[in-house]
């Protein structure tokens, strides 16, 4: 980091700073220019508190270099990370090819999972999601079928060769929820549940991790970090968008957050089109410009019937229309030297 004094700061003002900055553990280069002093921090200064420093008399304020997280950062990693999926189909995130992971917001009956896993795997998914535990706005609202509907994914993988993603809402669902899914998802509103985070980074099995509606790609990216620094470095991050004043949309798809996220890290990065937008006739126009983007993934809501949906029916897309879509982003894939 750099350290910016106040014009005319005094020399007693910059010796306290050089004692806190080595009472760090970190070295200092004073450089005295004709109206401030800035002092450059030299040493591994990720993990050390910096808004002490800016506080301190006579500075003017701290200009970070190093990103705060460090296992996620490019910095740490030059090549792109790919995570195989599991399933008998070996699809990855993070590597030549786009994955697709498509199925229900929620996992509703058997039949319904198994139509729906049969009909994405036909149109080339290699992944299958759908919420067995749903984290609903109103506590009246349908929750999921929990273990059951778990079983019904198991026997959707086994059937299809599809991977399951699915979410864990909290710690004492994960061992559960771990000896059914291939990649747990730790949702928007849980992105930043810590404990969540931590047990999920004890966990050998992928997770992938939703942007939380209000955080920063940095938030995103630290909470990235908290899977990582407890071993799991299968981390895939997915853009889901952000909430803004835009009523049109359910929220506003942040889609330069693929590129910038591919440029300040090495970890794979997924769109989810269908929380994103909240309209299944905003689905394609976003799954296609995701690819283009340099998704590694896409993550989209599919339903045999979403007029009759328990959950986000308005967002899904019927398998007819998921079909449709994949015609075109493979023709989008070949342009950005990807493939389906
Ligand atoms: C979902 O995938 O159905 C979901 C609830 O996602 P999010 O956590 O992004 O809102
Ligand atoms: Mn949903």
């Amino acid at each position: 980091m750099i350290v910016v004094m106040k014009p005319g700061a005094a020399k007693k003002q910059i010796d306290h700073l050089i004692h806190l900055v080595r009472e760090m553990g970190l070295k200092e280069h004073v450089i005295v220019g004709e109206e401030r002093t800035v002092v450059a921090v030299i040493g591994d200064d990720r993990f050390k508190d910096r808004t002490v420093l800016g506080s301190v008399d006579g500075v003017d304020r701290v200009v970070p270099i190093l990103a705060p997280y460090k296992m996620a950062s490019r910095e740490m990693k030059k090549e792109r990370t790919a995570i195989p999926l599991g399933g008998k189909l070996h699809g990855t995130v993070g590597g030549t090819k786009v994955a697709v992971i498509a199925g229900p917001c929620s996992v509703e009956s058997r039949s319904q999972v198994l139509e729906i896993a049969h009909a994405v795997k036909e149109a080339g998914a290699v992944g299958l999601r759908g919420g067995a535990f749903k984290p609903r706005t109103s506590p009246y609202a349908f929750q999921g079928l929990a273990e059951q509907g778990l079983e019904f994914l198991a026997l959707a993988r086994e059937e299809t060769g599809l991977a399951v993603v699915t979410e864990v809402m909290s710690i004492d669902q994960v061992e559960l929820v771990a000896r059914y899914t291939d990649v747990f998802q730790v949702g928007a509103r849980n992105m930043q549940n810590f404990n969540l985070l931590n047990a999920v980074g004890e966990q050998t099995k992928p997770v992938l991790l939703k942007r939380g509606m209000s955080a920063t790609l940095e938030e995103f990216l630290l909470a990235a970090e908290y899977i990582m620094a407890k071993g799991n470095t299968n981390v895939i991050l997915c853009e889901r968008g952000i909430r803004t004043y835009e009523e049109y949309v359910r929220n506003t798809l942040a889609l330069a957050a693929v590129p910038e996220l591919h440029r300040v890290s090495h970890l794979p990065v997924v769109v989810d089109p269908s929380q994103g937008t909240g309209k299944s006739y905003l689905v394609d126009s976003m799954c296609r410009a995701a690819v283009a983007a340099g998704a590694d993934g896409l993550i989209i809501e599919v339903h045999n019937d979403p007029e009759h949906a328990m959950t986000d029916g308005a967002q899904s897309i019927t398998p007819q229309q998921f079909s449709e879509m994949m015609k075109t982003i493979r023709r989008i894939a070949v342009a950005v030297d990807r493939s389906i």
